[in-house]
């Protein structure tokens, strides 16, 4: 049974949908592996994967099989009840991870709510009202609630939605002196994005995150790192934690976890979960049947010597090839990121024109991504195939070529 569907095309978005987006002109309707095709047939390579989400490209076989298998299973029960596929999933984590306990949400800014109130839960439990503060980096990212917003060092997204959640201060990332500065015994959490992935991919300096993580023990903190977007395999370690050799109190996994379904996580130890006892956190959806079974596939997928170490050989088939784009066309003075996070800094005759980039590159058929207006960022699948990367990259390097040659 088959039922008509009203035609939509992008001059909807203007009519119904609130102006929150500004969406490409293309509609994409179909996707495989790391192309999609939009409603003409037009077929593009994807090196945006959704916002680093779709970690398996379009419509992985796998995921596919996980999804439709659960979908003639079970959907939904809600946290009156738990299921198999969120216990596998938290296995599969804490098997994975140095977590002991997982809590499952539906996106980053969910997953980074859950750390931040446990992190102040924990500190009241312990020390008392006192120690609440939390110490953000300027410029970081961790999602779009109004606490997510409040820890964010970006006043453009927490500004102007009256008065924000107290207790928060922001030091710039990457500078120990300046975190030391600011920690005090009233500090309970230290928040940091191991690479910053929406304000131009900046990754962390190693000392920085051993500096960080003797700064929290000195001072009873904890320390969280936001890995909605460096987590599962997208550094070529299964975390970037891992990739660093610093481990967090608390981390927050969401985007590639579900590989394009919703899901979120936060992660940490059997002595700080406690304090999240029955009743002081939830969601209703969390740990969602549906979500968890793909979830599970992704890392079954992800998870593997093979992937992660083709994650740094793809690594350097872009940045080799990046580097050369650049210094022909002038156009970027600096490939930086780990794995498959990828960010080309613009040359000052190009800065604030990311988005001049991206729309260039569309015309050539291929997708990627801005962090900021200084930076093209790259986010593609991780077993994106070396015949995709390479033809996905002589377009971008027609679309350069045509931008900088007028
Ligand atoms: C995308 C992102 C978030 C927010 O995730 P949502 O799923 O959009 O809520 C939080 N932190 C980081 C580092 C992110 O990249």
């Amino acid at each position: 049974m088959s039922v008509e569907q009203a035609p939509v095309q992008r001059a909807d978005f203007d009519q119904v949908m609130v102006p929150n987006y500004s969406p490409a002109a293309f509609i994409p309707v179909r996707g495989e592996g790391s192309r999609v095709w939009d409603q003409s047939g037009r077929e593009l390579i994807d090196f945006a994967g959704g916002i680093a989400v779709n970690a398996l490209g379009h419509c992985h076989p796998a995921l596919v099989k996980a999804l439709t298998e659960q979908a003639n299973t079970l959907w939904h029960v809600s946290n009156v009840f738990t299921n198999e596929p969120a216990l596998r999933l938290a296995h599969k984590l804490v098997d994975a991870t140095f977590a002991e306990r997982a809590f499952f949400c539906n996106s980053g800014a969910e997953a980074n709510e859950a750390a931040f109130k446990l992190a102040r839960r924990v500190a009241h439990d312990r020390f008392g009202p006192e120690k609440h503060e939390i110490i953000a980096t300027v410029n970081s990212f961790h999602g779009r609630t109004l606490f997510t917003v409040s820890v964010g060092g970006q006043p453009k997204y927490s500004d102007g939605f009256g008065p924000k959640i107290t207790g928060i201060s922001h030091v710039p990332y990457n500078d120990l002196e300046a975190l030391k500065a600011q920690i005090s015994d009233k500090t309970c959490a230290v928040v940091i994005e191991p690479i910053q992935g929406e304000s131009g991919v900046v990754p962390a300096d190693k000392a920085y995150l051993e500096g960080a993580r003797k700064l929290c023990d000195t001072h009873n903190a904890l320390l969280i790192f936001d890995e909605v977007q460096t987590g599962v395999g997208r550094t070529g370690s299964l975390y970037a934690y891992q990739h660093y050799g610093v481990t967090p109190d608390i981390l927050t996994s969401a985007k590639s976890l579900g590989g394009g379904f919703p899901i979120g996580a936060m992660l940490t130890t059997t002595d700080l979960a406690k304090h999240l006892a029955v009743g002081t956190h939830g969601t209703t959806y969390g740990g969602n049947p549906l979500a968890c079974a793909v979830a599970c596939a992704v890392l079954d997928v992800v998870n593997t010597p093979e992937t992660l170490a083709g994650i740094k050989a793809k690594h350097e088939r872009f940045k080799a090839r990046l580097e050369k784009i650049g210094q022909q066309s002038g156009l970027f003075t600096q490939v930086r990121g780990v794995g498959l996070l990828i960010g080309c800094v613009l040359g000052d005759a190009w800065k604030g024109k990311a988005k001049d980039i991206l729309n260039a590159a569309e015309k050539e058929g291929v997708m990627v991504l801005q962090a900021g207006p200084d930076v093209v960022r790259f986010a593609p699948s991780l077993v994106v195939e070396d015949a995709d990367i390479d033809e996905g990259l002589a377009r971008f390097e027609r679309a350069v070529a045509k931008l900088t040659q007028g």
